[in-house]
């Protein structure tokens, strides 16, 4: 007999959307020997890791060096020294109560937010926001919650929650009950982002429908407006119905080195197919335990050097100069006449296509005529059709010349 697969994981087409873009440029440029193509299309970060981390990282290789010091298998969950750096600064500096314990340090918020369904049933109905990081839909694909795909490019046992400039990119609330509802603010790919306010509702959503919110503030880090929160803890009630994944990807240009850390806290709890309360904090501790061995012990010792005055303003400093990418691309962009999102609270630039085109077709305009690269916003999900995704994470010249090559040629 041959070797039995996943049946789920021959559901999924080979995503294209990278490695179209990566031929139509490359076809471009061999056409065009001469242009020097700006590339502002995957979320890649361009600034290296700041002075505060690389010293955690030659601390944590001295340690490893040294016979007293080297340390081998660490907790699963995280050393503790990171867990309780990340409790004080992200959670209680802000008045919101989160235990180390309930705190799990990773290699990154792509394994948590994927992960994250070995713990929940297989009959769960999901949400999500269109258009959507990838992550959440594929992986619930492979799980086999997704059902079967529709000719309009959606799967027909998720429900999509559409973010266009008609609904001020807010979604509205759910209507098929789902139990699962991903939520991503500051948001990728629109870089809008959510009020205190308008969270709210999704907590109060959660509650009373006894819904998990599934919260990726992968980019809590660029949020500069008051009235958004930083983390989904911030709203009454959040603790019994929401887990929160971050990064330190886009927060400290950990995209190589692989950090991230999710919080689930203990009142979190679902119930068995037998009607039996279950803990969901102590199914995850199971989950990473058994699966997991935890991050590396020198990226955690970088990491926890992001938690100190050095670091907090190292960080801050590297998030400023990608913002202020940002604030250029949206004058400029703006002042070539076009319709844009995002960028305030976010590294990305929602871009509405001029003219009623396709998102492919001003992918293909911006290309001809800019030589720049950008996503087609219909990667990322049916709503995303019409817009185009640009990123701040050029460099101030890079992202000066690209703005002057829209103002003067587009
Ligand atoms: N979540 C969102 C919304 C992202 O955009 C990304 C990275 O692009 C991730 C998670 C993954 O982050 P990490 O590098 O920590 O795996």
């Amino acid at each position: 007999d041959m070797i039995k697969v996943n049946d789920n994981f021959t559901l999924l087409s080979p995503s294209y959307l990278f490695s179209e873009i990566a031929k139509k440029v490359s076809d471009f440029q061999a056409s065009h020997p001469d242009a020097r193509i700006i590339r502002m299309g995957i979320g890649d970060v361009t600034r290296p890791i700041c002075q505060a981390a690389a010293q955690g990282l030659r601390r944590g290789i001295d340690e490893e060096t040294r016979e007293d010091t080297f340390r081998g298998y660490g907790p699963e969950q995280g050393h503790a020294f990171l867990r309780e750096a990340i409790a004080r600064d992200d959670y209680k500096a802000r008045g919101i109560d989160i235990h180390p314990d309930e705190i799990f340090i990773s290699d990154g918020a792509k394994s948590d937010t994927g992960n994250i369904g070995d713990i929940l049933s297989a009959q769960c109905r999901i949400a999500v926001t269109d258009p959507v990081y990838p992550v959440y839909v594929d992986t619930n694909v492979m799980a086999g919650r997704a059902g079967s795909l529709q000719p309009d490019g959606r799967w027909d046992r998720i429900e999509y929650l559409p973010c266009t400039a008609a609904n001020g990119f807010v979604p509205a609330l759910p209507v098929t009950d789902p139990d699962v509802i991903y939520l991503c603010y500051p948001n990728n790919p629109t870089g809008t982002s959510l009020t205190k306010a308008q969270l709210t509702e999704w907590v109060n959503y959660a509650l009373s429908h006894h819904a998990l919110i599934l919260f990726d503030s992968a980019y809590e880090a660029y949020i500069s407006s008051p009235d958004v929160p930083h983390s989904i803890y911030e709203i009454d009630g959040a603790r019994q119905c929401a887990i929160e994944f971050r990064s330190f990807s886009k927060t400290a240009g950990f995209t190589g080195l692989r950090c991230g850390y999710t919080v689930v806290p203990r009142e979190l709890e679902g119930v068995d197919s037998k009607g039996n309360k279950v803990n969901l904090r102590q199914l995850w501790l199971r989950r990473q335990t058994t699966k997991f061995n935890g991050a590396s012990y020198v990226v955690q010792r970088a990491a926890e050097a992001l938690y100190t005055p050095d670091g907090h303003r190292q960080i801050a400093d590297t998030i400023a100069y990608y913002m202020t990418n940002a604030a250029m691309l949206r004058q400029g962009l703006s002042q070539a006449g076009m319709e844009l999102y995002g960028g305030i609270d976010a590294p990305y630039i929602w871009v509405k296509t001029p003219h009623g085109m396709s998102s492919w077709q001003f992918f293909s305009t911006l290309l001809e005529r800019c030589h720049i690269v950008g996503t087609p916003g219909v990667g990322f999900g049916p709503s995303g059709e019409g817009y185009l995704r640009l990123t701040a994470f050029s460099s101030h010249q890079v992202t000066r010349e690209a703005v002057e090559r829209i103002t003067h040629q587009y």
